[in-house]
């Protein structure tokens, strides 16, 4: 290809979240030479140490910040992609009932334009052909996941436009942007499926039962990147957030040789597209690659 390099943005709402979403697939097209860039809206500070094999963290939100950016350098680098933050503070995840409000001055809180500021200087510097990011619910409901799409899609939207944000740089115009589908009910009921047909122990039974009970609508999946190979880059990355993700828990529930067999890709869904392409897809540069060689 004697084109321009292809360039891929995943804009993410805390340390950790790149490498649980989209993780293989961005590896993958790191490794074919795409310029891959990880944005991250929050420092992730209000997070708790989830993983029961790592000692407690008692130097507070700064402590763990630290903690959280070596952590984060060190996913970037097993994935073989850049990462940049966006300068946010992580809003916590609300609990009880009622909910209590959210802290002053973190990301769910700040004005959209302001909120989207540092994403658009950011699309315009890097100037990605393709951007993923969280669905209109976030994936899940915390507020952070649900403000990094309202970012996100902001971004989209106004970063080619000359008239928005005229103070941040040159417009560029992103031609897709994508959904990351990290936990489909179809893969989490497929790995369900080919643990018990293999004779074994399935930890996810309460959880296609609790979902199919609920009835959530289930969002389309347009897009399937075959990513297999670089499943073990995504697993150091993360290991690497050592102070998350449990090494024994739910993100390696499912045997890898299961997993390779039976479900080799991540999927995507298409949100808006300015190329023209074709559902389903199998490359997030689908139209794109046309377009730019
Ligand atoms: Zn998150």
């Amino acid at each position: 290809m004697t084109g321009e390099r292809l360039r891929l943005m995943a804009v993410h709402a805390h340390p950790d979240d790149e490498s649980s979403k989209g993780a293989a697939s961005m590896a993958r097209y790191a490794a074919e030479g795409v310029d891959v860039l990880v944005a991250t809206c929050t420092g992730g500070e209000r997070g708790d140490v989830l993983n029961p094999h790592y000692p407690p963290v008692t130097g507070g939100p700064a402590e763990m910040n630290a903690i959280r950016r070596a952590e984060m350098a060190a996913a970037a680098q097993a994935l073989g992609v850049r990462h940049q933050w966006l300068g946010f503070v992580d809003s916590g995840l609300p609990e009880g009932d009622p909910l209590p409000p959210l802290p002053e001055g973190c990301f769910a809180l700040v004005p959209l334009e302001e909120a989207a500021e540092p994403l658009v200087r950011l699309v315009r510097e890097f100037r990605p052909h393709v951007i993923t990011t969280y669905d209109p619910t976030g994936g899940y409901p915390h507020p952070d996941h649900i403000m990094t799409h309202r970012v996100s899609a902001e971004a989209f939207a106004a970063a080619g436009d000359p008239e928005r944000y005229r103070d941040s740089g040159e417009p560029w115009t992103p031609l897709k942007l994508y959904y990351n589908h990290g936990f489909s009910m179809a893969r989490i009921r497929g790995a369900h499926e080919a643990l018990l047909a293999r004779g074994l122990e399935s930890p996810f039974g309460e959880w296609v039962e609790s979902r199919a009970a609920r009835e959530i609508p289930e969002r389309e999946v347009t897009t399937r990147v075959v990513c297999a190979d670089w499943f073990d880059a995504r697993d150091a990355a993360l290991r690497a957030h050592a102070t998350q993700i449990d090494p024994t828990g739910f993100f390696f529930a499912i045997p890898r040789d299961v997993e390779r067999e039976d479900w080799p890709f991540e999927e995507f869904e298409l949100a808006e597209s300015r190329v023209p392409t074709s559902v389903p897809e199998d490359d997030l540069f689908a139209g794109v690659r046309e377009v730019v060689a």
